[in-house]
């Protein structure tokens, strides 16, 4: 309609803005939200290029210049970033209205969104529920309909699993395809950032604009990205598809396994061959994660002191400032990963946790590409469990990072995932996951698209 001129732009603001008004009290998706900045930009005169005028909201780590971006942490507030992120940049070049911050576990350290200072968001297909994390406050405005479109960050499953939960598409490209320039840092070998969204067409054309070489991000690849587009319509036939025997766990959710199975028989209804595989060392990807996580994050976030962002609080000395700011300025599970990242990487530890995390690190990614060499791609669920009551984790962290254990080894070797809604479990929305090798989003891309348009799940919306 925006092409044939039939609406304006303005036109969508409003109608977003009307239906933040009628829920967003109850969801609680953003943490900062200026209409009328955002309808001023809308009408100023932007770039010539106005190929992509759609709002895009943005999780609260990535920077938008002279907005606040504080991984909802108490340690940035009053931080404004004096720079855009990349893919900032990127959308702004295209005609992208950027659209408000979204929620997050602070950091991006959770799998629920409710280690944020500033709120809990609640999941639009029922408010008790957790909407997933960390980049729960982008998949539940994309699922309440407050979002057309919305960035997250995937370090461990951010993107895809609260996708998942919220009975959306979220995809984590391949580390190195999207510029991580301007995203505040959380574990810096793992994280990318990705795509939250109704479908697969539109995480399609928003990595479109994001995607590619950035010199101002050394791990950035220079690889061409390929016009995705094009490769939603071939089809899947023909297609080797693994299913890893390690995904199909004790603990997993009834129902999402069944949603699971039934989706394995579309593949293969659309001409797909799938067949069992093995990733032996996948059972070691959660210690792996949770040692080499905690450890980049450490590192990481010594930076917020109180000298040169957010928080200050004055204290008689230098070090008893540092002390109090990180103190009052970070939550319970921060100071969790900060301890222990500084554990592992202590001299007498660093031996005996972080490096052998690193190599078994490495027989992960041999496994991947082992299996990449006979499959296509892979297909496994998202999340173990559907979504679960606010609270019910939150003073288990054990159990808290149980719900990654099918999407962390994707970022430990890379690769890209897409999280895809195959269903429900007891009224709450099921993801299937679809993982590919190395700098071949387009062929997740197409086995997603293929597979949604012979459902329709993603059609499906949230009555709130
Ligand atoms: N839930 C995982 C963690 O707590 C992953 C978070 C993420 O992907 N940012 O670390």
């Amino acid at each position: 309609m925006l092409k044939k001129k039939e609406i304006q732009v303005e036109d969508i603001l409003l109608s977003l803005f009307a239906r933040i008004e009628e829920v967003e009290e109850r969801v609680k998706a953003y943490i900062f939200l200026d209409k009328e900045k955002i309808l001023k930009e809308a009408k100023q005169e932007r770039k010539k290029d106005l190929s992509f005028e759609i709002p895009v909201s943005v999780k609260d780590n990535i920077c938008v210049e002279n907005e606040p971006t504080r991984c909802a942490s108490r340690i940035l507030e009053g931080f404004k970033p004096p720079y855009d992120a990349t893919v900032i940049k990127r959308l702004r070049q295209v005609g992208a209205i950027l659209f408000g911050k979204t929620n997050m576990d602070e950091f991006a350290f959770g799998s629920s969104t409710e280690t944020s200072a500033y709120q809990i968001t609640r999941n639009p297909w029922n408010l008790e529920y957790v909407p997933g994390g960390s980049s729960g406050g982008s998949a539940a405005a994309v699922a309440a309909d407050e979002a057309i479109l919305a960035l997250g960050s995937d370090t461990g499953g951010s993107i895809r699993q609260p996708a998942a939960l919220c009975g959306i598409v979220g995809f984590k490209p391949t580390y190195g395809r999207v510029s991580r320039y301007g995203l505040i840092a959380f574990g810096s070998s793992l994280e990318q950032i990705g795509t939250l969204s109704k479908d697969v067409r539109d995480s399609a054309l928003l990595l479109q604009v994001i995607a590619g070489f950035d010199e101002q991000d050394s791990t950035s690849s220079p690889l061409p990205v390929p016009d995705y587009l094009k490769y939603l319509e071939k089809g899947i036939k023909g297609f080797r598809i693994g299913i890893p025997e390690e995904y199909f766990i004790s603990g997993l959710d009834k129902g999402v396994k069944e949603r699971i199975e039934e989706a394995i028989k579309v593949f293969e209804g659309l001409g797909a061959k799938c067949t069992r595989v093995h990733l032996p060392h996948s059972k070691y990807a959660l210690a792996v994660y949770y040692i080499i996580a905690p450890a980049e994050a450490s590192s990481n976030l010594l930076r917020f002191d109180g000298v040169e962002y957010g928080l200050r609080k004055e204290e008689k000395d230098l070090f008893r400032m540092y002390e109090k700011t990180r103190e009052e300025g970070f939550g319970k599970e921060a100071k969790r990963r900060i301890i222990l990242g500084t554990y592992v990487l202590s001299k007498g530890y660093y031996e005996q946790y972080y490096s052998r995390a690193e190599k078994v690190r490495r027989l992960i990614i041999e496994d991947f590409r082992k299996v990449f060499e006979e499959c296509d791609l892979l297909l496994a669920p998202t999340s173990p469990t559907p979504a679960w009551k606010i609270g019910e984790k939150i003073d288990n962290p054990l159990q808290m990072y149980l719900s990654d254990i099918f999407t962390i080894p994707a970022n430990l070797a890379g690769i890209p995932a897409i999280s895809v809604p195959c269903g429900f479990s007891e009224g709450l929305p099921v993801g299937l996951q679809i993982l590919g090798r190395s700098f071949e989003e387009e062929k997740v891309l197409q086995a997603a698209y293929a597979y949604e348009q012979s459902t329709d799940w993603h059609r499906q919306r949230a009555k709130i």
